[in-house]
Protein backbone atom coordinates (compact mmCIF):
# COMPACT_ATOMS: atom_id res chain seq x y z
CA UNK A 1 0.00 0.00 0.00
CA UNK A 2 1.18 3.57 -1.05
CA UNK A 3 1.86 5.65 1.71
CA UNK A 4 -0.91 8.60 1.06
CA UNK A 5 -4.33 8.77 0.52
CA UNK A 6 -6.85 11.84 0.28
CA UNK A 7 -9.37 10.49 3.10
CA UNK A 8 -8.76 8.09 5.79
CA UNK A 9 -11.94 6.39 7.27
CA UNK A 10 -11.35 4.95 10.46
CA UNK A 11 -13.71 2.03 11.81
CA UNK A 12 -15.85 -0.51 9.51
CA UNK A 13 -19.20 -0.05 10.56
CA UNK A 14 -22.46 1.01 9.13
CA UNK A 15 -20.97 4.65 9.30
CA UNK A 16 -17.53 4.49 8.15
CA UNK A 17 -18.31 2.12 5.30
CA UNK A 18 -21.35 4.80 3.98
CA UNK A 19 -18.63 7.60 4.25
CA UNK A 20 -16.53 5.96 2.52
CA UNK A 21 -18.63 4.80 0.09
CA UNK A 22 -20.11 8.34 -0.46
CA UNK A 23 -16.87 9.83 -0.95
CA UNK A 24 -15.55 7.10 -3.46
CA UNK A 25 -18.42 7.57 -5.81
CA UNK A 26 -17.96 11.69 -5.78
CA UNK A 27 -14.32 10.53 -6.97
CA UNK A 28 -12.82 12.57 -4.31
CA UNK A 29 -9.51 11.00 -4.73
CA UNK A 30 -7.62 8.09 -2.93
CA UNK A 31 -10.48 6.60 0.26
CA UNK A 32 -8.83 4.28 2.52
CA UNK A 33 -11.29 2.50 5.60
CA UNK A 34 -9.43 1.05 8.11
CA UNK A 35 -10.93 -1.78 10.13
CA UNK A 36 -9.31 -3.12 13.12
CA UNK A 37 -10.99 -6.26 13.08
CA UNK A 38 -13.55 -7.49 10.33
CA UNK A 39 -16.66 -4.94 8.60
CA UNK A 40 -19.18 -4.89 11.10
CA UNK A 41 -17.25 -6.26 14.14
CA UNK A 42 -18.70 -3.36 16.63
CA UNK A 43 -22.50 -2.40 16.97
CA UNK A 44 -23.27 -2.47 13.12
CA UNK A 45 -22.57 -6.85 13.53
CA UNK A 46 -24.53 -6.58 17.12
CA UNK A 47 -27.58 -4.44 16.73
CA UNK A 48 -31.45 -4.85 16.49
CA UNK A 49 -31.51 -2.77 12.75
CA UNK A 50 -34.80 -1.40 13.51
CA UNK A 51 -35.30 1.61 11.61
CA UNK A 52 -37.78 3.55 12.91
CA UNK A 53 -38.65 6.99 11.89
CA UNK A 54 -40.56 8.09 14.66
CA UNK A 55 -38.39 11.11 16.61
CA UNK A 56 -39.17 14.07 18.24
CA UNK A 57 -37.17 16.10 16.95
CA UNK A 58 -36.53 17.11 13.21
CA UNK A 59 -32.59 16.76 12.57
CA UNK A 60 -32.62 13.28 13.43
CA UNK A 61 -36.49 12.40 11.85
CA UNK A 62 -34.20 13.65 8.72
CA UNK A 63 -31.79 11.14 8.88
CA UNK A 64 -33.92 8.26 9.43
CA UNK A 65 -36.09 9.68 6.56
CA UNK A 66 -33.08 10.26 4.08
CA UNK A 67 -31.35 6.81 4.84
CA UNK A 68 -34.86 4.95 4.40
CA UNK A 69 -34.86 5.90 1.27
CA UNK A 70 -31.26 4.02 0.42
CA UNK A 71 -32.59 0.86 2.66
CA UNK A 72 -35.63 0.98 0.00
CA UNK A 73 -33.87 1.69 -2.86
CA UNK A 74 -30.87 -0.82 -1.89
CA UNK A 75 -30.68 -3.20 -4.91
CA UNK A 76 -30.40 0.16 -7.34
CA UNK A 77 -28.67 2.42 -5.66
CA UNK A 78 -25.95 0.73 -3.59
CA UNK A 79 -26.45 -2.93 -5.00
CA UNK A 80 -26.73 -6.33 -3.76
CA UNK A 81 -29.56 -6.39 -0.60
CA UNK A 82 -29.13 -5.00 3.12
CA UNK A 83 -32.50 -7.89 3.76
CA UNK A 84 -34.91 -4.91 4.22
CA UNK A 85 -37.99 -6.22 5.35
CA UNK A 86 -40.61 -3.09 5.59
CA UNK A 87 -42.50 -5.03 8.29
CA UNK A 88 -44.17 -1.83 9.88
CA UNK A 89 -43.31 -0.33 12.77
CA UNK A 90 -45.38 0.74 16.18
CA UNK A 91 -43.70 3.08 18.60
CA UNK A 92 -45.31 3.29 22.20
CA UNK A 93 -45.17 5.73 24.89
CA UNK A 94 -46.35 5.80 27.99
CA UNK A 95 -49.60 7.90 28.44
CA UNK A 96 -50.47 7.04 31.94
CA UNK A 97 -51.44 9.74 33.96
CA UNK A 98 -48.07 10.61 34.74
CA UNK A 99 -47.09 11.10 31.08
CA UNK A 100 -50.60 11.95 29.37
CA UNK A 101 -49.29 14.77 27.64
CA UNK A 102 -47.25 12.15 25.28
CA UNK A 103 -50.41 11.48 23.56
CA UNK A 104 -50.34 14.93 22.30
CA UNK A 105 -46.79 15.11 21.72
CA UNK A 106 -46.63 11.81 19.79
CA UNK A 107 -49.76 13.76 17.31
CA UNK A 108 -47.41 16.80 16.60
CA UNK A 109 -44.27 14.63 16.23
CA UNK A 110 -46.09 12.49 13.85
CA UNK A 111 -47.21 15.80 12.01
CA UNK A 112 -43.84 17.04 12.07
CA UNK A 113 -43.07 13.51 10.44
CA UNK A 114 -45.41 13.65 7.59
CA UNK A 115 -44.13 16.93 7.11
CA UNK A 116 -40.58 15.57 5.99
CA UNK A 117 -42.34 12.56 3.32
CA UNK A 118 -42.79 9.95 6.42
CA UNK A 119 -45.55 7.89 6.03
CA UNK A 120 -46.72 7.72 9.60
CA UNK A 121 -50.24 7.67 11.73
CA UNK A 122 -51.58 7.79 15.16
CA UNK A 123 -53.75 4.33 15.73
CA UNK A 124 -56.19 4.05 18.07
CA UNK A 125 -55.56 0.73 20.55
CA UNK A 126 -58.37 -1.06 19.35
CA UNK A 127 -56.84 -0.34 15.19
CA UNK A 128 -53.70 -1.66 17.00
CA UNK A 129 -55.93 -4.99 17.73
CA UNK A 130 -57.31 -4.82 14.95
CA UNK A 131 -54.21 -4.96 12.79
CA UNK A 132 -52.41 -7.52 15.35
CA UNK A 133 -54.92 -9.17 17.15
CA UNK A 134 -52.24 -11.20 19.54
CA UNK A 135 -51.42 -7.73 21.02
CA UNK A 136 -52.28 -6.26 24.52
CA UNK A 137 -53.22 -2.79 24.55
CA UNK A 138 -55.30 -1.85 27.61
CA UNK A 139 -52.18 -0.05 28.82
CA UNK A 140 -52.24 2.37 25.64
CA UNK A 141 -54.19 5.57 24.64
CA UNK A 142 -52.56 5.28 21.33
CA UNK A 143 -49.51 4.33 19.11
CA UNK A 144 -47.57 5.58 16.31
CA UNK A 145 -47.62 3.36 13.33
CA UNK A 146 -44.66 3.58 9.94
CA UNK A 147 -46.68 0.99 7.97
CA UNK A 148 -43.00 0.96 5.14
CA UNK A 149 -40.80 1.54 8.01
CA UNK A 150 -39.02 -2.05 8.95
CA UNK A 151 -35.59 -3.82 9.49
CA UNK A 152 -33.02 -4.65 7.79
CA UNK A 153 -29.78 -7.48 8.17
CA UNK A 154 -27.41 -5.49 9.44
CA UNK A 155 -24.06 -7.40 8.74
CA UNK A 156 -25.76 -8.04 5.02
CA UNK A 157 -25.85 -4.41 5.21
CA UNK A 158 -22.65 -3.13 6.29
CA UNK A 159 -20.75 -5.72 4.42
CA UNK A 160 -22.82 -4.64 1.10
CA UNK A 161 -22.14 -1.20 1.60
CA UNK A 162 -18.57 -1.85 1.94
CA UNK A 163 -18.03 -3.46 -1.08
CA UNK A 164 -20.15 -1.00 -3.06
CA UNK A 165 -17.45 1.45 -1.76
CA UNK A 166 -14.51 -0.83 -3.53
CA UNK A 167 -16.45 -0.69 -6.60
CA UNK A 168 -15.92 2.59 -7.18
CA UNK A 169 -12.04 2.51 -6.05
CA UNK A 170 -12.21 3.10 -1.96
CA UNK A 171 -9.37 0.37 -0.26
CA UNK A 172 -10.73 -1.62 2.38
CA UNK A 173 -8.10 -2.62 5.25
CA UNK A 174 -9.46 -5.30 7.22
CA UNK A 175 -7.62 -6.58 10.56
CA UNK A 176 -5.50 -2.47 10.73
CA UNK A 177 -6.28 -1.01 13.81
CA UNK A 178 -4.91 2.18 13.96
CA UNK A 179 -2.95 3.40 16.48
CA UNK A 180 -2.82 7.20 16.73
CA UNK A 181 -3.15 10.23 14.63
CA UNK A 182 -0.45 12.11 12.84
CA UNK A 183 -0.91 15.65 14.06
CA UNK A 184 1.31 18.78 13.08
CA UNK A 185 0.65 22.30 13.49
CA UNK A 186 -2.98 21.81 15.17
CA UNK A 187 -3.57 19.88 11.66
CA UNK A 188 -3.55 15.76 10.98
CA UNK A 189 -1.67 14.70 8.45
CA UNK A 190 -1.97 10.89 8.64
CA UNK A 191 -3.19 8.06 11.02
CA UNK A 192 -0.45 5.25 12.37
CA UNK A 193 -1.50 1.51 12.19
CA UNK A 194 1.41 -1.32 13.26
CA UNK A 195 3.26 -1.47 9.99
CA UNK A 196 2.60 2.14 8.45
CA UNK A 197 2.15 5.78 8.56
CA UNK A 198 -0.34 6.61 6.39
CA UNK A 199 -0.12 10.06 5.16
CA UNK A 200 -4.25 11.64 4.84
CA UNK A 201 -5.57 14.63 3.70
CA UNK A 202 -8.55 14.51 6.01
CA UNK A 203 -9.35 11.81 8.85
CA UNK A 204 -12.81 10.60 9.57
CA UNK A 205 -13.41 8.80 13.05
CA UNK A 206 -16.33 6.54 12.42
CA UNK A 207 -14.92 4.29 15.29
CA UNK A 208 -17.88 3.67 17.31
CA UNK A 209 -17.40 3.82 21.09
CA UNK A 210 -13.41 3.05 20.37
CA UNK A 211 -13.39 6.96 19.15
CA UNK A 212 -11.71 8.00 22.21
CA UNK A 213 -8.80 5.73 22.54
CA UNK A 214 -8.18 6.96 18.42
CA UNK A 215 -8.92 10.63 19.72
CA UNK A 216 -6.83 10.62 22.51
CA UNK A 217 -3.76 10.81 20.50
CA UNK A 218 -4.57 14.19 19.34
CA UNK A 219 -5.17 15.14 22.39
CA UNK A 220 -8.78 15.50 22.15
CA UNK A 221 -11.26 13.84 24.45
CA UNK A 222 -15.13 13.37 23.14
CA UNK A 223 -17.95 13.20 25.43
CA UNK A 224 -18.87 9.39 24.20
CA UNK A 225 -19.16 6.74 26.66
CA UNK A 226 -19.72 2.58 26.30
CA UNK A 227 -22.58 1.45 27.39
CA UNK A 228 -23.14 -2.96 27.36
CA UNK A 229 -26.64 -3.47 25.93
CA UNK A 230 -28.25 -6.69 25.35
CA UNK A 231 -30.19 -8.57 23.21
CA UNK A 232 -31.84 -12.10 23.13
CA UNK A 233 -33.31 -14.51 19.85
CA UNK A 234 -36.44 -16.45 20.82
CA UNK A 235 -38.34 -19.04 18.96
CA UNK A 236 -42.06 -18.03 18.81
CA UNK A 237 -45.10 -20.31 20.08
CA UNK A 238 -47.34 -21.73 16.58
CA UNK A 239 -50.06 -19.38 17.31
CA UNK A 240 -47.26 -16.38 16.43
CA UNK A 241 -46.48 -18.45 13.40
CA UNK A 242 -47.01 -14.95 11.08
CA UNK A 243 -44.27 -12.13 11.52
CA UNK A 244 -45.34 -9.46 13.94
CA UNK A 245 -44.91 -6.00 13.53
CA UNK A 246 -41.57 -4.26 14.75
CA UNK A 247 -42.58 -2.94 18.52
CA UNK A 248 -40.69 0.33 19.74
CA UNK A 249 -42.33 -0.16 22.86
CA UNK A 250 -41.09 2.16 25.60
CA UNK A 251 -44.53 1.69 27.85
CA UNK A 252 -43.87 -2.37 27.84
CA UNK A 253 -40.40 -1.64 28.05
CA UNK A 254 -38.72 -3.43 24.93
CA UNK A 255 -38.05 -3.61 21.38
CA UNK A 256 -39.07 -6.60 19.32
CA UNK A 257 -38.89 -7.54 15.64
CA UNK A 258 -38.79 -10.70 13.79
CA UNK A 259 -35.89 -12.30 12.78
CA UNK A 260 -36.42 -15.01 10.50
CA UNK A 261 -38.96 -17.49 10.53
CA UNK A 262 -40.56 -17.81 13.73
CA UNK A 263 -38.04 -15.83 15.52
CA UNK A 264 -37.92 -12.89 16.94
CA UNK A 265 -35.48 -10.68 18.59
CA UNK A 266 -36.32 -9.18 22.04
CA UNK A 267 -34.22 -6.20 23.48
CA UNK A 268 -34.62 -4.70 26.93
CA UNK A 269 -35.61 -0.84 27.96
CA UNK A 270 -34.87 0.36 31.00
CA UNK A 271 -31.80 2.64 31.94
CA UNK A 272 -30.84 -0.27 35.08
CA UNK A 273 -30.77 -3.46 32.11
CA UNK A 274 -27.12 -1.05 30.81
CA UNK A 275 -23.77 -1.18 32.34
CA UNK A 276 -21.24 1.65 31.23
CA UNK A 277 -18.14 -1.11 30.21
CA UNK A 278 -14.77 -0.88 29.17
CA UNK A 279 -15.32 -1.12 25.25
CA UNK A 280 -12.08 -2.73 25.10
CA UNK A 281 -13.49 -5.88 27.76
CA UNK A 282 -17.03 -6.74 28.49
CA UNK A 283 -19.08 -9.70 28.25
CA UNK A 284 -20.65 -10.22 24.86
CA UNK A 285 -22.98 -13.51 25.88
CA UNK A 286 -26.23 -12.68 28.07
CA UNK A 287 -26.25 -12.40 31.52
CA UNK A 288 -28.07 -15.14 32.88
CA UNK A 289 -31.13 -12.98 34.18
CA UNK A 290 -31.55 -11.52 30.65
CA UNK A 291 -33.48 -14.21 28.62
CA UNK A 292 -36.41 -14.53 31.20
CA UNK A 293 -36.45 -10.53 31.36
CA UNK A 294 -36.68 -9.80 27.84
CA UNK A 295 -39.60 -13.16 27.17
CA UNK A 296 -41.33 -11.30 30.25
CA UNK A 297 -41.57 -7.76 29.05
CA UNK A 298 -42.13 -8.61 25.36
CA UNK A 299 -45.26 -10.69 27.20
CA UNK A 300 -46.79 -7.32 28.56
CA UNK A 301 -47.42 -6.29 24.59
CA UNK A 302 -47.78 -9.81 23.34
CA UNK A 303 -49.22 -12.04 25.89
CA UNK A 304 -48.59 -15.65 24.09
CA UNK A 305 -44.43 -14.34 23.61
CA UNK A 306 -44.84 -15.37 26.82
CA UNK A 307 -44.47 -18.81 25.92
CA UNK A 308 -40.94 -18.34 23.37
CA UNK A 309 -38.16 -20.35 24.13
CA UNK A 310 -34.93 -18.36 24.09
CA UNK A 311 -32.53 -19.35 21.62
CA UNK A 312 -29.57 -17.09 21.63
CA UNK A 313 -28.58 -13.57 22.38
CA UNK A 314 -25.42 -11.30 23.09
CA UNK A 315 -24.42 -7.75 24.37
CA UNK A 316 -23.30 -4.97 22.43
CA UNK A 317 -21.95 -1.37 22.53
CA UNK A 318 -24.10 1.68 22.65
CA UNK A 319 -21.72 4.77 21.94
CA UNK A 320 -23.21 7.08 24.26
CA UNK A 321 -23.30 11.46 24.25
CA UNK A 322 -24.81 13.45 27.29
CA UNK A 323 -27.59 14.19 24.89
CA UNK A 324 -27.43 10.76 22.97
CA UNK A 325 -27.18 12.59 19.80
CA UNK A 326 -24.97 11.92 17.98
CA UNK A 327 -21.41 13.82 17.09
CA UNK A 328 -21.32 15.28 13.61
CA UNK A 329 -18.55 17.14 11.74
CA UNK A 330 -15.45 18.82 12.49
CA UNK A 331 -13.52 18.61 15.46
CA UNK A 332 -10.76 21.06 16.90
CA UNK A 333 -8.16 19.85 15.12
CA UNK A 334 -8.12 20.90 11.06
CA UNK A 335 -8.71 18.37 8.99
CA UNK A 336 -9.90 15.37 11.24
CA UNK A 337 -13.54 15.00 11.84
CA UNK A 338 -15.75 12.92 13.78
CA UNK A 339 -19.06 10.68 13.28
CA UNK A 340 -19.69 8.75 16.24
CA UNK A 341 -21.67 8.91 19.68
CA UNK A 342 -24.70 7.58 18.12
CA UNK A 343 -26.15 6.70 21.35
CA UNK A 344 -28.03 3.19 20.34
CA UNK A 345 -29.81 4.34 17.29
CA UNK A 346 -27.33 5.12 14.85
CA UNK A 347 -28.11 2.49 12.23
CA UNK A 348 -31.34 3.85 10.60
CA UNK A 349 -28.86 6.97 10.34
CA UNK A 350 -25.98 5.52 8.54
CA UNK A 351 -26.50 6.00 5.00
CA UNK A 352 -27.06 9.76 5.64
CA UNK A 353 -24.94 10.42 7.80
CA UNK A 354 -22.25 8.94 4.77
CA UNK A 355 -23.93 11.31 2.40
CA UNK A 356 -23.65 14.67 4.66
CA UNK A 357 -20.32 14.09 5.79
CA UNK A 358 -19.45 13.60 2.10
CA UNK A 359 -21.49 16.75 1.18
CA UNK A 360 -19.39 18.26 4.00
CA UNK A 361 -15.79 17.19 2.95
CA UNK A 362 -16.41 17.86 -0.25
CA UNK A 363 -18.73 21.12 -0.63
CA UNK A 364 -17.60 22.63 2.69
CA UNK A 365 -21.69 22.38 3.19
CA UNK A 366 -24.43 19.84 3.85
CA UNK A 367 -27.00 19.89 1.34
CA UNK A 368 -29.21 16.50 1.96
CA UNK A 369 -29.13 16.81 5.60
CA UNK A 370 -28.69 19.27 8.10
CA UNK A 371 -25.29 18.04 10.47
CA UNK A 372 -25.00 20.99 12.10
CA UNK A 373 -27.21 20.51 15.55
CA UNK A 374 -24.61 17.52 15.81
CA UNK A 375 -21.80 19.43 15.90
CA UNK A 376 -19.15 18.97 18.41
CA UNK A 377 -19.22 22.83 19.81
CA UNK A 378 -22.90 22.34 21.05
CA UNK A 379 -21.42 21.37 24.31
CA UNK A 380 -19.58 24.40 24.68
CA UNK A 381 -23.13 26.04 25.22
CA UNK A 382 -24.14 25.74 28.69
CA UNK A 383 -27.83 24.68 27.99
CA UNK A 384 -26.38 21.72 25.77
CA UNK A 385 -29.28 19.46 28.24
CA UNK A 386 -31.93 21.25 26.66
CA UNK A 387 -34.61 19.05 24.29
CA UNK A 388 -34.28 19.19 20.79
CA UNK A 389 -37.96 20.18 20.61
CA UNK A 390 -41.10 20.92 23.07
CA UNK A 391 -42.36 17.71 21.98
CA UNK A 392 -39.77 15.61 23.24
CA UNK A 393 -41.43 12.71 25.55
CA UNK A 394 -41.50 12.33 29.46
CA UNK A 395 -40.53 8.78 30.14
CA UNK A 396 -40.44 6.98 32.99
CA UNK A 397 -38.15 4.66 31.54
CA UNK A 398 -36.15 4.97 28.85
CA UNK A 399 -34.03 3.24 26.19
CA UNK A 400 -30.42 4.58 27.31
CA UNK A 401 -31.91 6.90 24.42
CA UNK A 402 -34.40 8.89 23.50
CA UNK A 403 -37.38 8.86 21.04
C1 LIG B 1 -27.80 -4.29 21.05
C2 LIG B 1 -27.91 -3.11 20.14
C3 LIG B 1 -29.11 -2.84 19.51
C4 LIG B 1 -29.24 -1.74 18.65
N1 LIG B 1 -30.40 -1.53 17.98
C5 LIG B 1 -30.48 -0.53 17.06
C6 LIG B 1 -31.64 -0.38 16.26
O1 LIG B 1 -32.59 -1.15 16.37
N2 LIG B 1 -31.66 0.62 15.33
C7 LIG B 1 -30.60 1.48 15.16
O2 LIG B 1 -30.68 2.38 14.33
N3 LIG B 1 -29.49 1.36 15.92
C8 LIG B 1 -29.42 0.37 16.85
N4 LIG B 1 -28.28 0.21 17.59
C9 LIG B 1 -27.19 1.18 17.42
C10 LIG B 1 -26.45 0.93 16.12
O3 LIG B 1 -26.16 -0.43 15.98
C11 LIG B 1 -25.17 1.76 16.13
O4 LIG B 1 -25.48 3.11 16.42
C12 LIG B 1 -24.46 1.70 14.79
O5 LIG B 1 -24.29 0.36 14.36
C13 LIG B 1 -23.14 2.40 14.92
O6 LIG B 1 -22.40 2.22 13.75
P1 LIG B 1 -20.92 2.78 13.68
O7 LIG B 1 -20.42 2.48 12.34
O8 LIG B 1 -20.91 4.18 14.16
O9 LIG B 1 -20.12 1.99 14.83
P2 LIG B 1 -19.64 0.46 14.90
O10 LIG B 1 -20.53 -0.44 14.14
O11 LIG B 1 -19.41 0.17 16.34
O12 LIG B 1 -18.29 0.50 14.12
C14 LIG B 1 -17.10 1.01 14.65
C15 LIG B 1 -15.98 0.17 14.07
O13 LIG B 1 -14.73 0.74 14.42
C16 LIG B 1 -13.81 -0.32 14.55
N5 LIG B 1 -12.66 0.17 15.29
C17 LIG B 1 -12.56 0.41 16.62
N6 LIG B 1 -11.34 0.86 16.93
C18 LIG B 1 -10.64 0.91 15.76
C19 LIG B 1 -9.30 1.27 15.43
N7 LIG B 1 -8.45 1.68 16.37
N8 LIG B 1 -8.90 1.18 14.13
C20 LIG B 1 -9.76 0.76 13.17
N9 LIG B 1 -11.05 0.40 13.44
C21 LIG B 1 -11.47 0.48 14.72
C22 LIG B 1 -14.61 -1.37 15.30
O14 LIG B 1 -14.04 -2.67 15.19
C23 LIG B 1 -15.97 -1.26 14.61
O15 LIG B 1 -16.11 -2.17 13.53
C24 LIG B 1 -28.12 -0.87 18.45
C25 LIG B 1 -26.91 -1.16 19.08
C26 LIG B 1 -26.80 -2.26 19.91
C27 LIG B 1 -25.49 -2.54 20.57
Amino acid sequence: MSQSCDFAVIGGGIVGASIAWQLAKRRAGRVLLFERDVIAAGASGRTGALLRRHYSNEPEAMLAQVSHKVFCDWPHTVGGSCGFEPAGIVVTVDMSDDNASNLDRMRQNIAMQNRLGIESRLISPAELKALQPFVEVSDLKGAAYEPSSGYVDAIAATRSLTQAAMRVGAEVVESSPVRGLAIEQNRVTGIITDSAQVNAGAVICAAGPWTNTIMASAGIELPISALRVQIAIVQRPLELQDPHFVFIDTAAGMFTRPWGPGRSLIGLGGGDQHDPVNPEDFEVRNDPYYPRAAIAAAGKRIPAMNRAVYLHGHAGLYDMTPDAHPILGATSIDGLFVAAGFSGAGFKKGPAVGIGLAELLLEGQTRTVDLAPFSLERFDDPNWNRPWSETEYTFSSDFGHKL
